[in-house]
């Protein structure tokens, strides 16, 4: 892309009503602009950013076995009533009446509609087990949405659900799944910490959420150094009373550490809750009818933007990961009159991406400091900049984002040594 032909709408102040530096940060670096509380869009960086970590989750999905599905947002009230769930969902659930005076409900999660929808499908224990999941909008009428997309109204999520024939299958299945989520927050650089969790609204027996350790985190997490790890909401519902920090660990008795945490992930056992309330059962292998035994799963797609900004950037800007960066090398010549260096830039420009580098051209006619400080901003993970200085060395300079660290490549090869560089941090 080249960057006059881009919507890359950068501010130079602090917005004011952004309390938390990945807020200010997306605003900032021209990645979502706000409609009302609660209500974002995404512009072309932001959306470059989450289709790339679209693009994580759903490679791991699919390599995990999981295939992917598309349900609903729009549902009947009638089948949170079967579930008995549309009393506890209270004011959190948007519902409304369409034109023939049916209630309706914006989903804020899917277990009544894939249940009603494998019912109807899975019918034999030969067809399991099976993991469906969906990339979609959800909607919660949230009593504080705050922080930006952190805790939005209308956000983005992974959902998936398994269907197992047994515990046994249900315990594969979680286990499964646990694992695809460390190996997707891995690639988003994502630091999580799986703890304990309770099981609230969604009911069922196990549960772990993904949590990231972060000042401004809503959540909670004790921890212990002998491996303990839970939400406080558990560990208070566990010990029957408040637990704060250096309250004894319930595994080994030492003092237990209190932090504050982003959720990023939830995983549930659910047993038989939904399907046994809903029909939802198959024929085994002995003849009998028996409930689907169902796990559920959720990553907070749109929530892991400002989560990695919480935890990569610095006072210039954000410091994305390769695998999620909205452009990966950002070619910057520093001054486009200098027809020599602008053109060595341009064809820079074209070797990378002829060589599937994701490259942004800086073609501003600008200041040096504008676009430095733009590149900055928005965190691209490598700067190469290319100037009439560096063309008289044959040269360009190479700045790696996360690091500060800079080095000179000789122009000639550049289009050859930039990718593997890149590649080693995605
Ligand atoms: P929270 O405790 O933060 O309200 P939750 O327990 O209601 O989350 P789940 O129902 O488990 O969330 O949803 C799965 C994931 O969706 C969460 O782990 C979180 O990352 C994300 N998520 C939940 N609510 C929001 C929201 N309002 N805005 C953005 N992401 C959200
Ligand atoms: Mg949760």
């Amino acid at each position: 892309m080249r960057w006059t032909q881009a919507h890359i709408p950068t501010l130079r102040e602090d917005p004011v009503e952004a309390e938390v530096a990945s807020h200010r940060l997306m605003l900032r670096a021209g990645l979502i602009r706000k409609l009302s509380s609660g209500v974002y869009s995404y512009l072309p960086l932001g959306q470059r950013v989450l289709l790339k970590v679209i693009a994580v989750i759903r490679e791991a999905m699919n390599a995990a076995g999981a295939q992917e599905v598309l349900l609903p947002a729009l549902q009947p009230e009638e089948l949170w009533k079967r579930s008995g769930r549309a009393e506890a969902m209270g004011q959190e659930m948007i519902r409304f009446k369409d034109r023939h005076g049916k209630l309706m409900v914006l989903g804020p999660t899917h277990e009544e509609v894939i249940t009603n929808l494998v019912a109807g499908e899975l019918r034999s224990y030969r067809q399991l087990p099976i993991n469906l999941y969906q990339i979609q909008t959800k909607f919660r009428d949230e009593p504080r949405p705050r922080f930006g997309v952190i805790r939005s109204s209308e956000f983005l999520m992974k959902d998936a659900y398994s269907f197992d024939r047994d515990t046994a299958g249900l315990d594969r299945s979680y286990q499964a799944m646990y694992e695809t989520y460390e190996a997707i927050f891995r690639r988003c650089d994502l630091p999580v910490l799986p703890v304990l969790a309770d099981t609230g609204v969604m009911g069922g027996s196990d549960s772990h959420e993904f949590m990231v350790p972060a000042a401004h985190g809503e959540d909670e997490v004790v921890r212990c150094a002998c491996g303990y790890a839970a939400s406080r909401e558990r560990a208070v519902k566990t010990a029957g009373r408040d637990v704060g920090a250096g309250a004894p660990c319930p595994q080994c008795g030492k003092p237990l550490a209190l932090e504050p945490a982003i959720e990023v992930g939830h995983i549930f056992k659910l047993g038989a809750k939904y399907t046994q309330a809903l029909g939802a059962t198959f024929l085994d292998e002995d003849g009998a009818q028996k409930p689907l035994i169902m796990g559920c799963y959720g990553i907070g797609v749109s929530r892991i933007l400002p989560t990695v900004i919480e935890t990569h950037h610095d006072d210039a800007g954000i410091q994305w990961p390769a695998a999620i960066a909205p452009y990966t090398v950002d070619i910057v010549p520093l001054n486009v009159q200098h027809t020599p260096s602008f053109d060595a830039a341009q064809s820079l420009y074209q070797a990378l991406r002829a060589a599937g580098v994701d490259a942004i051209l800086d073609d501003r006619d600008d200041r040096a400091g504008v676009k430095l400080k733009d590149a900055d901003l928005i965190g691209f993970p490598i700067r190469v900049v290319i100037s009439e200085k560096t063309l008289a060395q044959s040269q360009v300079e190479v700045k790696i984002r996360a690091t500060g660290q800079t080095s000179f490549l000789p122009l000639a090869s550049a289009a050859a040594s930039l990718p593997p560089l890149v590649s080693p941090l995605a």
